[in-house]
């Protein structure tokens, strides 16, 4: 038996239904083949998984989870990678392939910035998280936990909350709710702007979220041509991401003049 380790973020899945709820959320309509479970743990996702008709690998980093999971699977049912998905270059399945886990969630937010990274080889992703951070990343502008991946993420996918789980479903329970949301890339190859910039200015308006852009931006030196703007006015959790990518063409151009 594996013993759950807290510093992993171990909370595993005690009920078969609700992670077969979750295989079931991806959708795939043929658009790929192969599947990354991230942090299988003791395999409750991938029990499931395996019964579809996917290729899959699965990453995990507790030796002890790898162990209990080459001897209770057969080796020919997935491919196991001992290791961190934050630091795995080589080794991802073919693209395209979709993600899917209950994920450790003192790293969920690094998994996010990781799948930015690697969004065009990745066309759906799944996810139980905290229920903060799903209903972050999934929530539209305006909404007062808008945030910096919620424009960095809804940039390149069409995101969904699909439920709620609650902390008495995991060995050992949570202290918070959890959330499953579902991410599914849009046609966006890239934005129309400088994303660097863009990246800049969502991240420096969203550090002083409480301020207008104008303030919050200070530091930037934005140029003159644009000071007087009225979307200057507005506080980042109000932009959408097309607002953002005015934004950055606007004071890109203003710097040229
Ligand atoms: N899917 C299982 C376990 C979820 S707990 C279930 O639902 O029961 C999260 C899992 O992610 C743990 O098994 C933990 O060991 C693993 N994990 C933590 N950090 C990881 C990382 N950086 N890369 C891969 N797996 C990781």
């Amino acid at each position: 038996m594996v013993r759950p380790k807290k510093h992993l973020g171990q909370h595993f899945l005690k009920e078969p239904a609700i992670a077969e709820k979750i295989v079931n959320s991806l959708t795939n309509h043929g658009e790929y083949a192969q599947v990354l479970e991230i942090g299988p743990g003791t395999g409750v996702l991938t029990q499931f998984l395996v019964r579809k008709d996917y290729q899959l690998t699965v990453v995990e980093i507790d030796t002890e989870s790898v162990t209990y999971l080459r001897e209770n699977y057969k080796e020919d049912q997935f491919r196991i990678i001992s290791g961190d998905f934050l630091k795995m270059e080589d080794g991802l399945p073919e693209a395209p392939f979709a993600i899917i886990g209950n994920f450790p969630y003192n790293i969920s937010s690094q998994i996010f910035f990781k799948l930015l990274k690697i969004r065009n080889q990745v066309p759906e992703v799944v996810g139980m998280l905290q229920k903060e951070v799903a209903e972050r990343i999934s929530s539209p502008p305006g909404s007062k936990v808008y945030g910096i991946l919620s424009v960095l993420l809804q940039a390149y996918y069409d995101i969904e909350y699909l439920f709620t789980v609650e902390p008495g479903s995991f060995n050992p329970p949570p202290k918070v709710n959890s959330g499953v949301i579902r991410l599914k890339r849009n046609t966006t190859q890239s934005l129309d702007c400088n994303e660097e910039l863009f990246t800049k200015l969502v991240k420096q308006g969203f550090q002083n979220r409480r301020k207008t852009l104008r303030n919050a931006l200070k530091s930037l030196n934005l140029p003159a041509s644009i000071i007087g703007e009225s979307i200057l006015d507005k506080r980042a959790e109000q932009l959408s991401v097309q607002d953002f990518v005015k934004l950055t063409k606007d004071v890109e151009e203003g710097w040229k003049l």
